[in-house]
């Protein structure tokens, strides 16, 4: 199914971060306790305020950070150590404010009744059986996660050491540096304002270009860093970077254990996956490898809309089988499935033209 339609996605319930104690295969209310996500990646587990479970929550807001620019504003120090330490003190800043922002919003987002929830806050949620009509959802609502994301991991590293995480060991070790630090005082605003914070991996649909087009404004084309209309999706390592899936999986995987908010590993298949299972098979056992949380595999599928006829070809104006025009083109934005690419903004369209594929 996943050859043909892209989906199911795979979560990866091994992983030692989407344990729950009281799983068991032999009990047939185990999914309670299974780690799910929401399409694109979303991912609400962990708990503070109740049972770590996927189900009766849901993720309430979530920011993102421009790690990219950040990183600019330290290119001009010429010692690296100190344009490293000025980014961090940066970045330290802005998750301050982020965080504040987050908590700022709930306490508004609390002022709410549960009658203006008719399915989320009157059964749905956890906790929300007991709320009458005119209640405020205060009680309930601090079982939802606050996200604090990020976006161009890997732009933000050329600007501060020349190459991004995909190129470079060393890159590689800050990359996991800036995100452990991140998480880790994720972990401090919890205790400070009692929520569920946590570091999510931005999938960015619409920041992605909306960054990159202020900071090209103000910072110029910077090579490398502004120099395309996208930056490149939270932790990932760049589209048009040419490498191998495994590769690829052992620079991305680590960065899954930290972002308990959602995370992504996309692999670009060639060719009809649907004659070669064994390529999407292989992505399912390197993410059992490399404890990849939640991931899934990318290529083109096109379809007649008159005569059914489908191949998995770059393109297909025509249908080989009937001469029809109708045409579908299958392929994956950021999570969502789109036919036609003419809705799509341009930052995201100039990512999709960029994708390389991934060989063994
Ligand atoms: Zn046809």
């Amino acid at each position: 199914m996943t050859a043909r339609r892209f989906f199911p996605n795979f979560i990866n319930l091994d992983a030692p971060y989407n344990y729950h104690e009281k799983w068991d295969i032999n009990d047939p209310e185990r999914y309670k306790y299974e780690c799910a996500t929401m399409g694109c990646r979303t991912r609400v587990f962990e708990n503070r305020f109740g049972p770590k479970t996927s189900i009766g929550r849901g993720n309430l807001s979530f920011s993102t950070i421009n790690i990219v620019r950040l990183a600019i504003e330290c290119m001009n120090i010429k010692d690296k150590e100190d344009r490293i330490a000025a980014f961090f003190a940066k970045l330290d800043g802005l998750l301050e404010v982020t965080a504040q922002q987050l908590h700022d919003r709930m306490e508004f987002q609390k002022t709410a009744f549960a009658k203006q929830f008719p399915l989320l806050m009157r059964g749905l949620w956890i906790g929300s059986e007991n709320l009458s009509p005119n209640d405020s959802i205060a009680p309930v609502i601090n079982q939802g996660t606050l996200g604090i994301g990020f976006i161009g991991l890997a732009e933000c590293l050329i600007a501060l050491t020349g190459k991004h995480h995909g190129e470079s060991e060393e890159s590689q070790e800050l990359g996991l540096k800036i995100v452990t630090y991140m998480r880790d005082r994720v972990v401090e605003f919890c205790e400070r304002y009692q929520h569920n914070y946590s570091v999510l991996a931005t999938p960015a649909e619409g920041l992605s270009g909306r960054f990159t087009k202020f900071d090209k404004k103000k910072y110029g084309v910077i090579p490398g860093i502004t120099d395309k209309d996208y930056y490149t999706n939270s932790n990932h390592v760049p589209v048009y970077y040419k490498c191998s899936a495994l590769h690829k999986a052992q620079v991305e995987a680590p960065y899954h254990a930290l972002t308990g908010g959602g995370h992504i590993f996309y692999v670009e298949i060639d060719g009809d996956a649907t004659h070669n299972p064994e390529a999407v098979m292989n992505i399912v056992d390197m993410m059992d490898r490399f404890n990849i949380g939640y991931g899934s595999v990318n290529h083109t599928r096109n379809r007649c809309m008159d005569c059914g006829y489908e191949n998995a070809e770059k393109t297909m104006d025509e249908c080989p089988k009937c001469g029809s025009h109708n045409v579908d083109r299958l392929q994956r934005i950021t999570g969502y499935l789109v036919g036609t690419t003419d809705r799509w903004n341009k930052a995201k369209l100039a990512e999709l033209n960029d994708r390389v594929i991934h060989g063994k």
